[in-house]
């Protein structure tokens, strides 16, 4: 099949050689059924960035699926398959999962190998599964986990054994809750559902620990930080693309620069030459300091902020997004609003930890509220414990 990334450019796209991840699925026996859908280059939280045309959120088609790996999401929740992988640069494994109602778990930066992931911010992308329960994308993680050599930033560890967590025993295990991801401003029944979630969890065993995130709680240094580091690397990834090496190329150019010029132009959508002007932008010279380096400062107390939670509690318990799937076409003429969906899942790729979304509650109009537990770096399997702890209070 084709890989298009969701764009025109790789329109005809077929890639000569299988992703690492890919490759152990196939070896342990797993039957493909296709290629999902997903916004052009992972850019976007609802799926709508798509050359191809949206995806539909299954459980409610006037609703976006989220973005970017909606596809993988609404194919898991449309019962098409029951496992997917998507990858995951600010939340777009999680995110759709929770505005579908499955589970999607990003891992530790670096636990699966992103050989033949297309890049889109390198210090970012991290492929996850996509699942209708926590054991299953315990056990998917299981198949695909583990240092590869062709991928450098690849973790040289064993992977252990994730299921083998899965008991529903939280006794001993601290819960954080960050007063940042609950403002006052949250919307009520998102934030009464993972109050019932830290309950939950309180039920099963575990302590409750109030905590604070100054840094890593705060929408304006999350968001800020997070798209100039993941525009300024997609800027950067995405030359590649010049109708030379990969992909669409334009008919009718007299000369070279002619020719990358309207490939470039023709072959990328609104967004992703929003991305690349600001990217370019962040990096260029005299604003390189301002902007990417500030970035890569902020990133650090972000990283050591969570830190810090880290050192009082076992996991963390937040929101997966503000708001529950919106309407498709509602925040399409507002870039930042749509950014602003991200403020739960953007700081977690920045500290490189691993996180989940785990489908807990249903709101009033029908539609599916995620949990997200958090935890720190190579901590999947007390993630995964809470979350199939969670899991089962939620059923
Ligand atoms: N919504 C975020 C973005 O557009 C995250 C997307 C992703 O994780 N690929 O960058």
């Amino acid at each position: 099949g084709r890989t298009t990334c969701g764009s025109h450019i790789l329109e005809n796209y077929i890639a000569p050689y299988d992703a690492t991840a890919v490759a152990r699925l196939r070896t342990a026996g797993l039957v493909f059924v296709g290629k999902t859908n997903m916004d052009e280059f992972a850019m976007g939280s609802s799926n709508e960035n798509s050359y191809f045309g949206p995806v539909r959120n299954p459980r409610d088609t006037t609703r976006v699926p989220g973005g970017s790996s909606g596809g993988s999401a609404a194919a898991v929740a449309a019962n098409e398959t029951v496992l997917a992988l998507g990858s995951d640069t600010g939340g777009s494994v999680r995110q759709p999962a929770g505005y579908c109602g499955v589970v999607g778990l990003k891992p530790t930066y670096g636990r699966i190998s992103r050989y033949g992931l297309v890049a889109y911010a390198s210090s970012l992308d991290q492929i996850g599964p996509i699942s209708k329960d926590v054991t299953d994308a315990a056990h998917l993680l299981q198949t695909i986990a583990g240092h590869d050599p062709r991928d450098s930033t690849s973790i040289n560890a064993a992977a252990p054994d994730y299921t083998a967590a899965l008991n529903g025993d939280l006794s001993g295990l601290k819960v954080g809750l960050a007063s940042e991801h609950f403002p006052s401003e949250l919307n009520a029944e998102i934030a009464a559902a993972i109050r019932r979630a830290a309950r939950a969890l309180e039920g099963a065993g575990a302590e409750l620990i109030d905590v604070s995130l100054p840094i890593a709680g705060h929408a304006e240094y999350c968001i800020g930080t997070y798209y100039l580091i993941a525009m300024a690397e997609a800027s950067a990834n995405l030359s590649r693309y010049d109708g030379v090496k990969f992909g669409h190329r334009s008919k009718d150019a007299k000369d070279l620069l002619e020719m990358y010029l309207q490939t470039r132009s023709e072959g990328f959508g609104a967004e992703v030459k929003r991305r690349i002007m600001l990217g370019t932008y962040a990096l260029s010279t005299g604003y390189y300091d301002a902007y990417y380096l500030k970035a890569q400062k902020v990133r650090t107390l972000i990283r050591r902020d969570f830190e810090t939670a880290f050192a009082e509690c076992d996991v963390l318990l937040s929101p997966v997004a503000p708001t529950t799937a919106f309407k498709l076409g509602e925040q399409l003429d507002d870039p930042l609003q749509m950014y602003l969906n991200d403020i739960y899942t953007v700081s977690v790729n920045l500290a490189g930890i691993p996180g989940i979304s785990v489908p807990f509650a249903t709101a009033t109009d029908g539609l599916p509220i995620g949990a997200q537990l958090l935890a720190p770096l190579l901590g999947e399997e007390v993630l995964l414990r809470a979350a199939y702890a969670l899991e089962q209070a939620a059923a």
